[in-house]
């Protein structure tokens, strides 16, 4: 739908403001947004997902543009906490009230390391998305409903990630135990609770 013109000066309008915030706030990385105010980290509002964006189309980025996106992602490889992320920069994970979501956490970052390892096949971007889906399976199933953002579905879509990525039958067996329960879930709202999604 979009041209490659169209295309390259989207990101370079991302670059940009990435660009312009990480020099204003005196960042020691290259790229960095905030959404209202708080610098997210995850795959809803973060920046997991814009770099994540950004990878796809790398090859319409100037060389020196997509070196500084690299450095972003390692960047945020190395905010992992024990196989997760804080859903805003800096933060330090309290266990008790730990987000293992799509939106905030492990289950959405995933993405970003599966193009990493897509488009570089550096394998430490694949081994960070096999911790980001062993976190997801540890936690079990989430009691926010059956959604992608922070919902059964958002954890499960992780291990049909990793199955494409890697052909382990473990990770379709992982998904496909995820799915009934989020039918049986989503019916129960539905129709008992008389609740719409969204
Ligand atoms: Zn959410």
């Amino acid at each position: 739908v979009l041209t490659p013109a169209q295309i390259k000066s989207i990101c370079q309008a991302i670059l940009d403001s990435g660009k312009q915030y990480a020099i204003k706030k005196r960042k020691p990385f290259p790229l960095m947004y905030s959404y209202y105010g708080t610098e997210y980290l995850g795959a809803a509002h973060g920046l997991s997902s814009i770099l994540q964006m950004l990878l796809s189309y790398h090859e319409h980025l100037k060389p020196s543009d997509r070196e500084l996106v690299w450095q972003s992602v390692d960047f945020l490889m190395e905010q992992e906490q024990n196989c997760n992320w804080p859903p805003e920069l800096g933060e330090t994970i309290e266990r008790e009230n730990e987000l293992v979501h799509w939106c905030h956490g492990a289950p959405g970052i995933a993405y970003l390391f599966a193009k990493a390892y897509l488009v570089s096949k550096k394998p430490q971007y694949l081994d960070t998305c096999i911790r980001c889906g062993e976190l997801t399976w540890q936690k079990g199933l989430l009691k926010k409903g059956p959604g992608i953002c922070h919902g059964v579905a958002g954890s499960a879509y992780v291990f049909l990630l990793l199955y494409r990525l890697t052909g382990n039958s473990k990770y379709i067996y992982r998904a496909q135990s995820l799915f009934p329960v989020n039918l049986i879930k989503m019916e129960h709202l539905l129709y008992t609770r008389q609740h719409c999604f969204k």
